[in-house]
């Protein structure tokens, strides 16, 4: 029996400015009639405190996109863990492949913040996923794996109690071409595999989010796959309309 309950999680990315965030997030309260499923949204950090504050008493989850690993001192620019729970985030997204292509995260990094996200009581979302070379080179069950148990040798298999784990495949991201629901349940059946194998209860429980392209098209056959928990959406998500519609797909 699956008890997993379904989150969808809308990454922002750098979008928006004061007015249309607050645009989107009001035409997402006003819509939003109660799915089975979790939202979360993932605002640009300068907008934490007024996104924080638009869903005070709402069911709506905060994250932030990003975080610095060290707890504080002199790395202008950045943002720590304890920074972003303060504005109320829950989660924070951990290696989008964004980050590791244009900020040069490596594996090591990604572990380096998923370690500091998790010491803060935050959830990460750890992002894993191939290029479209690497899946043309029959490469991707190594490379998530390789992405996968990275972490789990840097940080442990404990510290994944409370995470999820989001397949993007870095091909199907912001192109319009989503993973085929057969191809990413292939992806979600391995990690979780590696997960059981770690720790049967943790592997059983843990949200594993497809990520790449879902719209309101792609979604429902997408969350019908056995081991499809969910999605991070990130241009659906900044149109309330789109994401309402995947979240109450999500829902069903
Ligand atoms: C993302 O940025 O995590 C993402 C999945 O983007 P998109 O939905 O636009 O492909």
């Amino acid at each position: 029996m699956r008890i997993r309950r379904k989150l969808v999680a809308g990454n922002w990315k750098m979008n928006g400015s004061r007015a249309s965030i607050k645009q989107l997030l009001n035409g997402i309260l006003d819509q939003n009639t109660e799915s089975g499923c979790e939202i979360a949204v993932f605002p640009p950090v300068v907008f934490l405190p007024m996104v924080q504050e638009m869903l005070l008493s709402t069911r709506i989850g905060l994250g932030a996109q990003n975080i610095d690993s060290h707890v504080q001192g002199a790395f202008t620019g950045e943002v720590s863990a304890s920074m972003v729970a303060e504005f109320g985030c829950t989660y924070v997204l951990i290696g989008h492949s964004e980050r590791r292509a244009y900020y040069a995260e490596t594996d090591d990094i990604v572990s380096e913040k998923f370690s500091a996200c998790v010491a803060s009581g935050l959830r990460p979302v750890l992002c894993v996923g191939e290029t479209l070379e690497q899946r043309q080179k029959g490469l991707t069950e190594e490379i998530v794996k390789h992405q996968l148990q990275m972490v789990l040798d840097n940080c442990g298999i404990g510290t994944f109690a409370e995470a999820i784990i989001a397949y993007e495949p870095v091909w199907a991201i912001g192109t319009g071409m989503s993973a085929s629901p057969r191809q990413a349940e292939e992806v979600h059946a391995l990690i979780r595999d590696v997960m059981m194998q770690e720790d049967s209860g943790i592997g059983q429980q843990i949200r594993l989010l497809y990520g790449g392209s879902v719209s309101p098209e792609s979604a429902s056959k997408l969350f019908a796959e056995e081991n499809i928990d969910g999605a991070l959406v990130g241009g659906a998500s900044l149109n309330a309309a789109d994401f309402l519609k995947i979240s109450q797909l999500a829902g069903h």
